[in-house]
């Protein structure tokens, strides 16, 4: 999608800070992170949010999620435990209309989120 921040830093358009990259997924750190670690993990195609998900996108999303868990043991938070956000639409604080799971980790986490 031509005007899609995500979709341009999935095309190199838009410089990112990566963390890994594949040709279905790109991961890359946030560009104002809320914990120590803090990486985005996105499709490379476009999809808005888990509302657009379909049941073609199951192979994708697990990739997603080993990418997350790769990503966290390369920073080596997967023992002490981690977190995986995806916000979905306005309610939820979502600010950009492209999928993506944040990977947050390196400091303890609260519960309830706000
Ligand atoms: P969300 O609010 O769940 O849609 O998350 C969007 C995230 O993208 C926020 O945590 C932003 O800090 C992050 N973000 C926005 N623009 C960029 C960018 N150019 N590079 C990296 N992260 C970004
Ligand atoms: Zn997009």
């Amino acid at each position: 999608m031509e005007d899609c921040l995500f979709c341009r830093i999935a095309a190199g358009e838009i410089p990112s800070r990566k963390a890994y990259e594949d040709e279905t997924v790109l991961a890359f750190y946030d560009i104002s992170p809320a914990a120590p670690v803090h990486i985005l993990v996105i499709p490379k195609k476009h999809i808005q949010s888990v509302n657009n998900l379909t049941e073609q996108d199951g192979e994708l999303l697990g990739h997603m999620f080993e990418i997350v868990a790769r990503l966290a043991r390369e920073a080596g938070i997967a023992d002490d435990g981690y977190r995986v956000v995806t916000n979905i639409g306005q309610a939820a604080g979502q600010s950009v209309p492209h999928l993506h799971l944040h990977l947050l980790g390196g400091r303890d986490m609260t519960w309830p989120p706000g």
